[in-house]
Order: C-alpha cells, then sequence, then structure tokens
C-alpha cells in the first residue's frame, strides 16, 4: 500500500487567531501550495482583503475533519452515519440489506444516536457475519 498522506496535527495552531497562508505553513511545517490546495477542498479563507487570512478555528476544524476522514475504522456491529460522521450502532440493530452488485451490498440502518442515516457497504458473502448481530431486512432491488 502507498503510504497515506498525514495531515499535520493543528494543535500548533490557536483558535482565536487568523493566519496568512505563509504563517500557516510555517506553524505546520508545510508548504504553502499545500495550504492553497486546502482552500480548494473547503477551508474557508477570508479574502475580503490582502493578505488572504485563514481563521484558526476553521483550520482546526477543517484538518480534524480530513484526518478523521481518512481514518473510520468500523467495529463489527457499526455502521457509519453520514450525519454524526462517526461510526454508529444503528437504531434497534437493526439494518436493511440493499443489494449494490452481485458481490457487493450495503447496510442501511437509522442512527441511534441521531436517528439519521447510517450505512456500510459490505462484501455480500460477509452477511451471514453480520446477520448474526444485526437484523437483516434483505431489500433487493433487482427483484423489487
Ligand atoms: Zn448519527
Amino acid at each position: 500500500m502507498p503510504p497515506m498522506y498525514k495531515y499535520p496535527n493543528a494543535k500548533k495552531i490557536k483558535a482565536s487567531r487568523s493566519y496568512t497562508i505563509p504563517e500557516v505553513a510555517v506553524v505546520l511545517g508545510c508548504s504553502t501550495r499545500t495550504v492553497r490546495n486546502w482552500a480548494g477542498m473547503g477551508l474557508r479563507v477570508l479574502n475580503d482583503n490582502r493578505p488572504f487570512l485563514i481563521v484558526g478555528d476553521d483550520l482546526k476544524i477543517f484538518l480534524a475533519e480530513q484526518g478523521k476522514s481518512r481514518k473510520v475504522r468500523l467495529g463489527p456491529k457499526e455502521l457509519y452515519c453520514l450525519s454524526c460522521k462517526e461510526p454508529r450502532r444503528p437504531l434497534g440493530m437493526m439494518a436493511d440489506e440493499v443489494r449494490q452488485t452481485a458481490k457487493i451490498s450495503r447496510l442501511v440502518g437509522l442512527c441511534e444516536v441521531c436517528g439519521g442515516k447510517c450505512n456500510r457497504m459490505i462484501s455480500a458473502r460477509t452477511l451471514a457475519e453480520f446477520a448474526r448481530f444485526f437484523d437483516i431486512v434483505s431489500k433487493d432491488v433487482r427483484t423489487a
């Protein structure tokens, strides 16, 4: 596997102050080009005046989200909640199985914390293992 790009530690960033792009690069030890890339990925940049400024708080949140989305590990009894953006158990341990292809299924449930949709892509051959923990209703879209 290729090495994963590691996002820098945002602990050095002070939430209450604003930084110019070169300042962010110095504090985090990355290039200004990298910081500009983050702006393209959704990091908020205050660009009404020059120099452009990045609020520390925005940067902290951005880095935390980027880091998280890369290392979500789901436990055997968990789905991923799209609202909480966290692994969650589904309400009542109930899940619908929606077959995607011959080999891949999606388990869909409701988050026990927020009630939002949570799901997980699984290999169809592992369905029996998940059926040990979840009350699964199969919804095969091809025959529905
Ligand atoms: Zn949730």
